[in-house]
């Protein structure tokens, strides 16, 4: 072996990264993790630095050497070279043997990052890495909302100041006398009104890592399913594996709705109340170790402590039949006399979510520490028709908008008659999926014309007409030269 092997791997791989312009302050926020028993750095001591980048603990190292001083392989203590090896090695010096090439376990380029955890930074010289100024006021975070969610003005209300005052507490860091509870939201809403779009545009706008979990897949640990500290997991690989970083991001979990009590059980509610419990810790703030770079803890995974303190917490599920619960709840105060008039309006108010309260989420099977930990609650209405239409047109990243400039790149102009908005509406609310059904209605009609266009290097717009969504005629097609003279000819011609 050159002297080259015995370099310090890492100055080849520094160099690398220099040469790329990235990566050298990069190196120096990540501890080194042992090969064997996964520890990191900071918990196993001092490591060995091994070719490609491997690292062992002292007593790791220790414990294999025990082991090989217990046999003598083909007599191999006996021979002087490699008792020579040993020698240096123990002096600090690499050894001249190798039992397997390291390198063909791994294939090229070492160590791959997601095998590190980032370093926490020590406690004075750690500034706040939200400052309180960063922080965008509610109304302007509510700016942002409006440019992609339609309509679900309240939520957005209540979710900007809840997100604000939750990173205004973050960034004050230590609180002396006064405690600022933790703001998790509880959303309601329908299926499709938005709830995970907000939080995923949210989390976008205010730039910090997102998990988003389902609460069927949870289980209390030890059973079949995800224990439910995985979702820290999540959170911090969708923060690069970086506590710090992890530990400012949002948990959004859906479907919080199924993990509701189950009534009438005599067996173990493993998915339900007892999920509920185990996340109680969570949501409060608990410090939690969890596997980096995998979903389950096991020997070959490195361990990370992250601190749920300042994780914002997300709930949302649809609740299903929690409006008769509030209209029973309703309805039983005002069912005598001239109040029984009030229960028709109940019955067709569309908006009885909004007056939801604890009480009916308690009864729903929600278990009242749960709904302790998640103060602020927001409901979202379902979405009406003009709210679809919208939803078609109007955010940044519009489906419209999105086709339309799929066809530009064809040189092509691809136009919606209201009309034809409109029946793509109705369709989307006959399948009562809420916003989720436009894609796949569009989707559907737009295959066709995608199909045909690049056939056709002489047509210049094509407009979706009404007829053309409920399946009654074409799309207007306008041929390049018409188009000059802006005269519209109809054809009618495609085959499905
Ligand atoms: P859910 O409420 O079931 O979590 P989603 O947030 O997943 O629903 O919504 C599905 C899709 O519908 C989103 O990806 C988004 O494109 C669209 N959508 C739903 N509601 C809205 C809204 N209010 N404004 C804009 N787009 C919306």
């Amino acid at each position: 072996m050159s002297d080259q092997d015995n370099r310090d791997p890492k100055d080849t791989k520094e160099t690398k990264e220099n040469a790329g312009g990235q990566g050298e302050e990069k190196r120096g926020d990540y501890e080194d993790v042992c090969f064997v028993c996964r520890r990191p750095e900071s918990k196993a001591g001092k490591m060995f630095k091994l070719p490609n980048g491997i690292c062992v603990c002292d007593d790791c190292m220790h414990k294999t050497m025990d082991a090989v001083s217990q046999f003598d392989y083909q007599g191999m203590l006996s021979d002087p070279s490699f008792r020579k090896n040993m020698d240096q090695f123990m002096k600090g010096g690499m050894p001249q043997i190798r039992f397997v090439n390291i390198a063909d376990l791994q294939g090229e380029g070492g160590i791959p990052n997601k095998q590190k955890i980032k370093r926490k930074k020590s406690g004075e010289d750690a500034q706040p890495a939200l400052n309180i100024r960063d922080i965008p006021a509610p109304h302007k975070i509510k700016a942002s909302l409006d440019e992609y969610v339609v309509g679900q003005e309240r939520a957005k209300k209540v979710i900007s100041v809840a997100v604000y005052n939750h990173y205004k507490r973050v960034a004050t860091g230590t609180m002396d006398e006064i405690e600022i509870e933790k703001s998790n939201i509880l959303m309601i809403g329908p299926t499709g009104s938005g709830k995970t779009y907000l939080v995923k545009t949210l989390a976008r706008l205010l730039d910090v890592p997102l998990a988003i979990a389902d609460a069927t897949s949870l289980t209390e640990a030890g059973y079949i399913g995800d224990d439910i500290e995985s979702v820290v997991s999540k959170l911090l690989a969708a923060a690069d594996n970086d506590v710090e970083k992890a530990e400012r991001g949002i948990i959004f979990i859906d479907e919080i709705d199924k993990i509701a009590k189950k009534k009438n059980t005599t067996s173990r509610d493993v998915s339900g109340e007892s999920v509920q419990q185990g996340m109680l810790r969570l949501l409060e703030g608990a410090q939690v170790e969890v596997p980096v770079g995998a979903n389950s803890k096991n020997a070959m995974v490195p361990l990370a402590t992250v601190n749920t303190r300042n994780i914002l917490f997300i709930c949302g599920g649809a609740f299903p039949d929690l409006e008769d619960i509030i209209r029973e709840r309703l309805t039983k105060t005002a069912s005598i006399g001239f109040n029984a008039m009030l229960r028709d309006a109940y019955d067709k108010d569309k908006n009885i979510l909004s007056r939801v309260t604890l009480e009916d989420l308690r009864r729903f099977g929600m278990i009242p520490e749960f709904l302790g930990r998640l103060p602020i609650i927001c409901t979202l209405e379902g979405l009406t028709r003009e709210m679809l239409v919208k939803i078609l047109k109007e955010p940044r990243n519009a489906i419209l908008k999105q086709y339309q400039k799929l066809l530009e790149l064809d040189e092509v102009k691809l136009e919606f008659t209201e009309g034809a908005l409109e029946a793509i509406a109705e369709k989307a609310l006959e399948r009562d999926t809420g916003a989720r059904a436009l894609r796949s209605i569009i989707e559907d009609f737009m295959l066709d014309i995608m199909y045909e266009i690049p056939k056709d290097d002489n047509i210049g717009r094509v407009t979706i007409t009404e007829e053309y969504v409920r399946g009654s005629g074409g799309p207007l097609i306008d041929i390049r030269s018409n188009l000059i003279q802006d005269k519209p000819q109809e054809l009618l011609t495609y085959e499905t």
